[in-house]
């Protein structure tokens, strides 16, 4: 299967993204994993990407769509693949057609994570992630036993740069206006299954599987 996750930042698309990549038995590609990572070792592209980041902007589209092309270019991919993040605006999608077309394939579905937007605040500003396994808690909704520390492997648990709440407003209207265009264009293609993503994550991942089964 061939899955994109769309939603607003904070929809729980990383909590739910390895959840449905594990029941799908599909490697999970986080566009937004992949330039922290890059940020964290210094590399060309996380110092490109990093003041784009730390605004709450996009980072452009070509730099973007190579480092995409780049990871499905890898064996691993070949049957199946959860996109997290990526594509966030409508260049980006035609490419990643394009791209697909050129692999002789296309995208199974476009699963559409709603939640409203007092809640995106409350995830976000609330969010902690782990700096070695990368797992995603909040200290409300999922704290760790021990505070700042992932309960999974010990790691030391961080918040975004970009999780402070200007920033958080910022890419909601950077959504709202960049990202959520998508949602018109994959449902003209008939690829869109929209779910509510507001509740516990257990019944959102029940939710996502059941509306999946219908893809496959
Ligand atoms: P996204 O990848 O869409 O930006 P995340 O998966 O990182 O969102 O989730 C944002 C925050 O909300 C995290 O702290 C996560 O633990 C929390 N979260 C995710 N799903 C839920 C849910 N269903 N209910 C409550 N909190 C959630
Ligand atoms: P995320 O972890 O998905 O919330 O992404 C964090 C940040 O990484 C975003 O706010 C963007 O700055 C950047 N980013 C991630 N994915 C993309 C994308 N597909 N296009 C442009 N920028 C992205």
């Amino acid at each position: 299967m061939r899955l994109v996750l769309v939603g607003p930042p904070g929809a729980g698309k990383g909590t739910q993204a390895q959840l449905i990549a594990s029941h799908l038995l599909v490697p999970k590609i986080s566009t937004g994993d992949i330039f922290r990572k890059n940020v964290a070792e210094g590399t060309p592209l996380g110092r490109e990407a990093k003041r784009y980041m730390d605004a709450g902007d996009l980072v452009p589209d070509e730099v973007t769509i190579g480092m995409v092309r780049d990871r499905l270019a890898a064996e691993d991919v070949r049957d199946g693949f959860l996109l997290d993040g990526f594509p966030r605006t409508v260049p980006q999608a035609e490419a990643l057609d394009a791209l697909l077309a050129e692999m002789g394939t296309s995208l199974s579905v476009v699963l559409e994570l709603v939640v409203d937007d007092d809640e995106v605040v409350r995830r976000l500003s609330g969010r902690r992630t782990c700096s070695d396994c990368g797992h995603i808690w909040h200290v409300t909704y999922d704290p760790p036993t021990l505070d700042g520390v992932c309960d999974l492997c010990g790691g030391k648990l961080f918040q975004r740069e970009d999780d402070r709440e200007e920033t958080i407003r910022h890419r909601l209207e950077v959504y709202y206006d960049q990202t959520a265009p998508l949602i018109d264009y994959y449902a003209a293609r008939g690829i869109l299954e929209g779910i509510d993503a507001m509740g516990p994550v257990e019944e959102v991942t029940a939710r996502a599987v059941a509306a999946l089964r219908h893809w496959r």
